[in-house]
């Protein structure tokens, strides 16, 4: 038995998933005849309350698109310096899009109303960069699945809004943050121009995010997924996965964030544990004793068939998932308690 807690991302469709790909109508998607994947567009745009939606290979590509479609090169993109846009994406802001990155140094991943209004900068400067967009990330990856406050994020839509700029969320695990907070997609469809979701991490599918947004930057999404050869034939058969997990997988989430906040109780309470950060959602960020080294800690936890990732800065991450069951918990709290020097 191998315990992967490496990402949410390492989940294999189940049973009933295969059986409702298996079973796809599908189409020539570029020809906008698959009639899944736009029974899945659908779906996603009506539960947000936002006019259209796109289905992309990837959360990469739907970020990048909406930033292209916000932006001209030059333009300033304005986002904490632990987002995902900024720091995992290969760089494609600035490559696809030629756009800078103001980074504010905010908190786990997010920031505050007063530090964004310090971010944006005027138009009459002709040394200073157009601020355009702002992106946020909710919960935050790097962040260790932390969650924004909704009125802050109320507020940040209101400087936006002032400042003329686009508000695009990066919703790879949006689905975490309104389970753990009570919250509904339609709150988030009110207050962007533009989420990404990924139907690839909690949610379990096997590939697959989501862009939402309004109908005439769908238009330009499209436009913009085509040049980043983006768009797909036959698709049906992964947009029917998208469709299982949004039907089946949302709920369960709570059941991943419970197991999280118990390895996180085992974790505070074991000696060589010397910080664990605040669990609010699926994913766990913890720091162990200098003597026993992050790298040495990971490698003596593979030894045990427990695969667990580094973060950096001595940080090592835990994230629970659908294929995380009771069995592999047992087994792992167990090894936690036992592990000594
Ligand atoms: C995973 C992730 C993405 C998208 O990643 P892909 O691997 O390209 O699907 C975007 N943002 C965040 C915060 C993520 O965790």
């Amino acid at each position: 038995m191998i315990i992967d807690l490496i990402s949410d991302t390492v989940t294999r469709p189940s049973i009933g998933m295969l059986e409702a790909m298996m079973n796809a109508k599908v189409g020539d998607d570029v020809f906008k005849m698959d009639p899944t994947v736009t029974a899945l567009q659908e779906k996603a745009a009506t539960m947000f309350g936002m006019e259209d939606a796109l289905f992309f290979p990837s959360g990469t590509m739907a970020n990048q698109t909406a930033i292209k479609l916000h932006t001209q090169p030059g333009d300033k993109l304005i986002c904490d310096k632990y987002a995902h846009v900024y720091n995992y994406e290969g760089g494609g802001a600035a490559f696809n899009s030629g756009v800078t990155c103001k980074l504010i140094d905010g908190n786990r991943g997010m920031f505050s109303a007063a530090q964004l209004k310090e971010a944006v900068s005027g138009r009459s400067d002709i040394h200073v960069p157009y601020s355009r967009l702002v992106c946020i990330e909710n919960t935050t990856n790097k962040g260790g699945g932390a969650c924004w406050d909704f009125s802050e994020l109320e507020k940040l839509q209101k400087i936006t809004k002032e400042n003329n700029l686009a508000f695009h969320l990066d919703g790879a695990r949006l689905f975490n943050a309104l389970v753990a907070k009570n919250e509904t997609p339609q709150q988030y469809g009110r207050l962007f121009d533009t989420i990404s979701i990924c139907l690839s991490k909690g949610l379990g599918a096997p590939i697959g995010s989501i862009l939402l947004a309004s109908k005439e930057d769908i238009v330009k999404a499209l436009r913009i997924r085509k040049l980043f050869g983006g768009a797909m034939r036959q698709v049906g058969f992964l947009a029917a996965a998208g469709i299982y997990a949004l039907d089946n997988h949302i709920e369960r989430l709570t059941e991943d964030h419970q197991k999280a906040k118990e390895i996180g109780d085992v974790l505070a309470s074991v000696a060589y544990v010397t910080k664990v950060e605040t669990i609010e959602t699926n994913i766990i960020i913890f720091y162990v004793d200098e003597k026993i080294g992050t790298d040495n800690f990971i490698h003596r936890m593979k030894t045990k068939n427990i695969l667990l990732t580094p973060m950096g800065e001595g940080r090592i991450r835990i994230v629970t998932h659908l294929d995380y069951t009771d069995e592999m918990h047992e087994t792992l709290v167990k090894e936690l308690k036992e592990f000594s020097k």
